[in-house]
């Protein structure tokens, strides 16, 4: 659990609703399932995608934000596929990481194709920075979260650990059901995400390969920056032989 200093255990900042159900929402709910105080940040408001208008997208968010069970979830209205890396976007970050103050925080992944998710993996990590500064003019208490991870949904390199999501497969998927607009029609759904696939199908076939690398049905893939340090190897999982 989260030490005083931190108000939140998890927070995780995307550029788009809907993006963190995807990309992390299974550790979002095992983590609320233990007893942790989660959160999202949403940069935008998603208003650029092809389908539903941005009211039915705030509802959207709501509704995804009480199946994954989210303590706290924010928006910070930067205009969708314009997430500019400046000092004012990470200062509005950093001003909700303050507020927020997350123990652990998780970003997008560092290689992506979309340049939001570029954009807010790098806004992410300078925010963290940022909000830890005591001289920076934001208001509150400095804070700077303690751990950062990268959902590495969308690639296919090494990841630095998997989670297993067997028991949140489910109810990440209904998760991302309550994007109705963007998931609800197939025909929809199929436009977005990899065109001419459904959303449905890469998460079962991803996190089922997942899974498979770590003997389990379903998994997410993270990847840190620093190592892993443990104390006893004879009691690391997944067998090797
Ligand atoms: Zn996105």
């Amino acid at each position: 659990m989260a030490d005083n200093k931190y108000k939140l255990d998890v927070l995780a900042i995307a550029a788009h609703p809907d993006d963190v159900e995807i990309t992390c929402g299974g550790l979002l709910i095992k983590m609320a399932k233990l007893g942790r105080k989660t959160g999202v940040l949403d940069l935008t408001r998603g208003e650029m995608g092809t389908f539903g208008t941005d009211q039915t997208r705030a509802d959207e968010a709501a509704a995804a934000a009480k199946i994954l069970g989210l303590s706290y979830r924010g928006n910070l209205s930067i205009p969708d596929s314009a997430v500019e890396f400046n000092q004012e976007n990470k200062l509005k970050i950093a001003q909700v990481i303050r507020e927020q103050a997350p123990e652990l925080v998780i970003l997008p992944h560092w290689v992506q194709r979309h340049p939001d998710h570029l954009a807010c993996c790098r806004l992410g990590y300078d925010a963290c920075f940022l909000a830890g500064l005591k001289k920076i003019k934001l208001e509150g208490e400095p804070v700077r979260p303690r751990k950062i991870i990268y959902a590495s949904y969308y690639r296919n390199s090494e990841q630095s650990f998997l989670v297993d999501i067997t028991d949140e497969y489910e109810q990440k998927c209904e998760a991302v059901k309550a994007y109705n607009s963007q998931f609800g029609d197939p025909k929809n759904s199929l436009q977005i995400f990899h065109p001419g696939e459904s959303v449905f199908d890469i998460m079962q076939i991803r996190g089922a390969r997942l899974g498979q690398l770590a003997g389990v049905k379903q998994a997410e893939a993270y990847s840190i920056k620093e190592n892993i340090l443990i104390d006893d190897p004879q009691k690391m999982p997944v067998r090797s032989i």
